[in-house]
């Protein structure tokens, strides 16, 4: 695996990959790889010849009183994982490199869609988010990006920027990676002290019972989300939402459907939290039924 640090080496990796007739694929992430992760490396290799992953944590999705400078690196380690898991190239420029003259003059800014869930508290989030990763779909020029669906907005925003200004790429989704009680692996989850770890545990369980007593056969948003405000409230938590949304213009619903998504946000301490399910009856998206994490034998 080729470690760069420049846009130009990344083009040259990218043509000389192309040259061998070679699909390419791109994984961008922050680093700090954990499995869920390594389950979009995964997935690229399995979808593509050439795997590129980068890892930049970019300034220009933070706001200024977020985490930018504790956000947790460690580019030794991130390497080594990306090499053991069949990436070929990995990509971590400085911020010099991304926005050499600082604050970029032409942003891509969403018009709908990113000031309601996470963008109504993280204003020019996905701002940020869709400059990125229109720069990193100009350096690599991808066959295919893999997305994962924890960060469910973010793909539905890069969705619409890929098609309305016609990128030639195709979007893959992997399922969210979960711990084994059902906590979706995130880079900031190594905030958490041990009693907000398990307090933590509340943003799987709203998103369970909703999956849960949607399969029962309750379709009212409202009674989904009086539950989920439930469960966390019960632990003690206020949430920033829990709502059930349409998938493509992730605004409310009232009545519940296969294909709606629950999500939510809530902050632990200074650790902001996300998950989200999309909801099909009858099924659930592969981590432990609630009963069973209660009872503690998962
Ligand atoms: P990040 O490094 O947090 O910006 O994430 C980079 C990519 O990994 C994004 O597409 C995320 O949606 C995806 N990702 C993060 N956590 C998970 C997870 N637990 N399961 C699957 N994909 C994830």
């Amino acid at each position: 695996m080729q470690q760069v640090h420049t846009k130009q080496d990344v083009r040259y990796a990218v043509a000389s990959a192309r040259t061998c007739g070679k699909r390419v694929a791109l994984v961008p992430t922050m680093g700090f790889l954990h499995r869920g992760h390594l389950a979009l490396i995964e997935h690229a290799r399995r979808s593509a010849d050439w795997v590129g992953v980068s890892v930049f944590v970019n300034p220009l999705q933070f706001g200024p009183t977020e985490d930018l400078d504790r956000y947790p690196r460690d580019l030794e380690r991130d390497a080594a994982v990306a090499r053991e898991h069949g990436a070929d190239l990995l990509f971590a420029p400085a911020v010099a490199e991304m926005y050499p003259a600082g604050e970029p003059s032409v942003v891509v800014v969403p018009d709908q869609g990113a000031d309601v869930l996470c963008g109504a508290s993280r204003p020019g989030h996905f701002r940020g988010v869709l400059t990125v990763v229109a720069k990193l779909f100009g350096v690599f020029s991808p066959d295919v990006a893999v997305f994962g669906q924890k960060d469910f907005q973010q793909v539905a925003l890069i969705r619409r920027m890929v098609a309305d200004l016609d990128m030639p790429v195709e979007l893959a989704v992997v399922p969210t990676v979960r711990e084994e009680d059902g906590l979706a692996l995130s880079s900031r989850n190594a905030y958490l002290s041990a009693s907000q770890r398990q307090a933590a545990l509340a943003v799987f369980r709203a998103i369970r019972s909703c999956e849960e007593r949607f399969a029962a056969g309750v379709a009212d948003a409202r009674a989904l989300r009086a539950e989920m405000h439930g469960v966390f409230a019960a632990a003690g938590i206020e949430p920033e939402y829990a709502d059930l949304v349409d998938a493509e213009t992730l605004l409310p619903v009232e009545t519940v459907r296969a294909g709606i998504v629950c999500a939510v946000a809530a902050r632990l301490g200074a650790t902001r939290l996300i998950d989200n399910a999309v909801l099909a009856a009858g099924l659930f998206s592969g981590a432990p039924a609630l009963a069973t994490i209660e009872a503690g034998t998962s």
